[in-house]
């Protein structure tokens, strides 16, 4: 099977074509597929001068960009529309102007080309990039840390995510990109943060371990943002060495809060399916480097093994699109025609029960 993945719910415009290996299967720790093309454009120097991403200037620099992003990608995989099983587009959850452009422009490709078109929810495209890179099985423990998004889930199949824990109020990268602002480190924030980091000294600022300890699985970042911007007011003037020591200092205090959220979870996942399974990380978030090595100690303690997909498929992309179409279409066939009256949808959880975090998010 072989699909086209587009992606602009926020301030990537991405595109790939995405191709399964029919012999592969989940559980034996090998690709379940490959990417034929990969194309990604940010949006940085839209957005810089904001500190952040302006949902109004992301939805035209995606008008502006993508069909030639699409003709690129299909160039660079050497085939024609016709050629696919099907296209793939982000439906939700995210920018609404951004995602429908997306999805406007996938409807035009797919009803021109005759291939049918497969609405995706982003959130289950990052959680799904796994079984793309390494085959991972189900029943599967995810943590997906991204920009809107916080969240703890088993993953037991297809759309079949049961939360354990989520944010009970800023997303992680969320704060990351707060602390980035605060610090003067601009946008993107969790790459600028990590980067100071690496010269810093975690143990300088005795910031809060939110929600540490308690017998549930949720996150809190909102009072660790405070902390920071308290003592980044109390030093008045930063040093270069204080921003790195501050950066260091705010990404261990994110490290061991959700190192002991999610090592309850992998306590409770590990009771219900036994050892032996996978902690996937999945979401821009799980690009940080400080974070995927404490997580794999997290595993390793309670007999589980970390996935982390590579960096470039963590932040937003379009391979994990076609990816989650894929996976669509290996379920049972999707016609040419289908898809037309899809609409694009700002919030969208995994989980049934999760209206009220995604009121956290953005
Ligand atoms: P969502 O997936 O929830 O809809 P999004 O698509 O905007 O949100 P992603 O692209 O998945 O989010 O992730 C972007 C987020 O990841 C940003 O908040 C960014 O700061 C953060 N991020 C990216 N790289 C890193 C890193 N190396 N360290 C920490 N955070 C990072
Ligand atoms: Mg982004
Ligand atoms: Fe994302």
């Amino acid at each position: 099977l072989i699909c086209l993945g587009i992606e602009s719910s926020c301030d990537e415009t991405a595109a790939a074509v995405v191709v399964s290996d029919p012999a592969a299967r989940a559980g034996e720790g090998r690709p379940l597929g490959h990417i034929r093309a990969h194309l990604v454009l940010s949006q940085i120097d839209e957005h810089k001068g904001f500190g952040g991403v302006v949902p109004e200037i992301a939805a035209r620099a995606h008008i502006d960009h993508l069909d030639r992003l699409v003709a690129a990608t299909m160039a660079e995989a050497g085939m024609t529309l016709g050629g696919l099983d099907a296209i793939a587009v982000t439906s939700g959850p995210g920018l609404i102007g951004g995602v429908m452009v997306g999805l406007m422009t996938a409807k035009g490709l797919a009803l021109g080309a005759g291939v049918p078109l497969i609405g995706i929810n982003h959130l289950e495209a990052h959680a799904l990039t796994a079984r793309l890179t390494d085959g991972v099985d189900f029943p599967f423990l995810l943590l997906l840390v991204s920009g809107g998004h916080c969240l703890i889930a088993e993953v037991t199949g297809h759309g079949r995510y049961r939360r354990l824990g989520a944010t009970i109020d800023d997303a992680v990268g969320e704060a990351f990109d707060k602390t980035a602002r605060l610090l003067g480190l601009g946008y993107p924030g969790g790459p600028a943060v990590e980067r100071a980091a690496a010269t810093g000294d975690p143990a300088r600022f005795a910031f809060p371990r939110p929600m540490i300890g308690r017998p549930d699985c949720d996150f809190s970042f909102s009072g660790l943002k405070t902390a920071i911007r308290q003592e980044a007011q109390r030093l008045k003037v930063l040093s270069h060495q204080d921003v790195a020591d501050l950066a260091a200092s705010f990404q261990a205090a994110v490290a061991d809060s959700i190192a002991d959220r999610v090592g309850r979870a992998a306590k409770a996942f590990v009771a219900g399916h036994g050892r032996g399974g996978a902690l996937v990380v999945a979401g821009g978030v799980a690009a940080n480097a400080a974070l995927r090595a404490r997580l794999a100690g997290v595993a390793g303690t309670h007999g589980l093994h970390l996935v982390a997909p590579p960096i470039r498929l963590c932040t937003d992309n379009g391979a994990m699109i076609a990816w989650a179409g894929i996976e669509r279409l290996m379920q049972g066939p999707v016609d040419a025609g289908q898809g037309l009256d899809l609409v694009a949808r700002a919030r969208w959880p995994l989980d049934p029960d999760a209206e009220q975090v995604a009121a956290g998010g953005r």
